[in-house]
């Protein structure tokens, strides 16, 4: 029997679907050798904004040590850090890649030579280490293109630019922003999906799939964003094209974690993209993300945490079962997002809605009286018997909100149901 705790926005997630029996830690931010040395010693501490909540927990059991199974690591920041290297070295299970791993996440240029040496399909796409040679390299790639930031940027280091001079503007603030290393890449044309693997070494499994929508506007105008809504399942993928994904994307990407010896176990996201000359990878992620997760967990018929735990353990994968439930969710934002999101907005209670959850992000105060700390605010997520009824019902809820200061996508869902 394992302890039970749920912390943070995507491992709330998880409570929506099934009463999960594990022990969940999302550790939010860096963390230290002497903020995680009692945890590993003791069996439960944690830093970063989830320090708190893991006392609490630890409180309840009257100090008592709990005895912890296994961990689950929730931001991609504390893996890129090396916190699975850290709880391997101690001998403490846990669920997440391994630092040299988390490099397929935590720089593109690394993910890209990656694809190339495994023959994973992705854009063409060239890495520069300075503003000079970037604009130089302009002239070997068409409009719109796409400019990337290396390192991490939560979702909004990505712009698509439609012209020379964009572009050009684009790279000059990117290094003058600090970033080492920009990626011009080939804008590819297709829909996007989102598909979450579970790895354990040379083993994987696969997570019911999803789509998210990016851009900020209705119809996909403006700049991305963190994720401003999505849904499953995908009505529209057709059978054959996702099994082109597992053959032609996730095998030759297992075959490179295991010929490269990543002793890769975690989560693998993959977002891709159904292109006219087949899947293409857009990104890695290893760990998993929002706003797809939302509605991918409660769609797992599995106990999740029996997957995970033959996942730590190197047994046999389960076979992931999807149950027929539709769901759906938008995302609240302050106005102004992503690029000057209004401060302060008040919210206050959010109303109940049958088969309808609230999973929250960046806000403060509590459930009688939320105050906006930036940006996404919360998803508001539904779950029916159809994706349309799902539609349906979430906008009802949300034209019932009283939110000036506040905006959302309302074509959520709308590519698998009009387009
Ligand atoms: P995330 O928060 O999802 O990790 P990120 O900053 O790592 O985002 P990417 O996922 O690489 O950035 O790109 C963000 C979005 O930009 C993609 O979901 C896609 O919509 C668009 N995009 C990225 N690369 C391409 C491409 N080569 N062609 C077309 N669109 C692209």
């Amino acid at each position: 029997q394992y302890d039970t705790i749920y912390l943070g926005y995507q491992t709330r997630a998880m409570t929506l679907s099934q009463p999960m029996k594990a022990f969940l830690l999302e550790y939010g931010g860096e963390f230290s050798n002497k903020e995680i040395a009692p945890f590993l010693s003791e069996g439960g501490y944690g830093s970063g904004d989830s320090t708190e909540l893991i006392r609490e927990f630890i409180a309840r059991d009257g100090g008592k040590n709990k005895k912890v199974d296994w961990t689950f690591v929730g931001p991609e920041n504390a893996l890129c850090v090396g916190i699975t290297d850290k709880f391997n070295e101690a001998g403490q299970k846990i669920f997440g890649p391994n630092q040299r791993a988390a490099q397929l996440e935590g720089s593109k240029d690394y993910a890209l030579r990656f694809m190339n040496k495994y023959d994973v399909p992705t854009a063409r796409h060239e890495t520069y280490a300075s503003a000079e040679t970037c604009i130089e390299g302009l002239k070997n790639f068409d409009y719109p293109l796409v400019i990337k930031e290396d390192g991490l940027a939560g979702g909004k280091g990505v712009t698509i630019a439609q012209n020379q001079d964009v572009a050009e503007e684009t790279i000059r603030e990117m290094f003058a922003g600090g970033q080492t290393a920009v990626v011009l890449e080939e804008c590819l044309v297709g829909p996007e999906y989102s598909m979450f693997v579970v790895v354990s070494e040379d083993q994987f499994t696969i997570l019911p799939m999803a789509q998210d929508h990016k851009r900020v506007g209705d119809g996909d105008k403006g700049p991305n964003t963190g994720g401003m809504g999505s849904y499953s399942p995908l009505p529209q993928l057709k059978k054959e094209d996702r099994q082109r994904m597992i053959d032609e994307i996730v095998k030759p990407t297992m075959n490179g974690l295991v010929q490269g010896n990543y002793h890769y176990c975690g989560i693998l996201y993959i977002g891709l993209m159904m292109t006219e000359n087949g899947p293409k990878v857009i990104e890695y992620n290893v760990c998993l993300g929002d706003p797809e997760i939302q509605v991918v967990l409660p769609r797992v018929k599995n106990d999740f945490a029996q997957v995970i735990d033959a996942a730590v353990n190197h047994e046999k994968l389960p076979e992931i079962e999807e149950n027929d439930s539709s769901i759906l969710g938008v995302v609240v934002c302050s106005k102004g997002y992503p690029t000057h999101p209004a401060p302060n907005v008040k919210i206050g209670k959010l109303p109940h809605g049958t088969n309808t959850y609230i999973d929250y992000a960046n806000v403060k105060g509590n459930l009688n009286n939320l105050i906006d700390d930036g940006g996404r605010l919360f998803m508001v997520i539904l779950e029916a018997d159809n994706l349309v009824q799902a539609q349906d019902n979430v906008y009802s809820y949300l034209s019932k909100l009283d939110l000036p200061d506040c905006f959302y996508r309302h074509d959520i869902g709308n590519r698998a149901l009009r387009d």
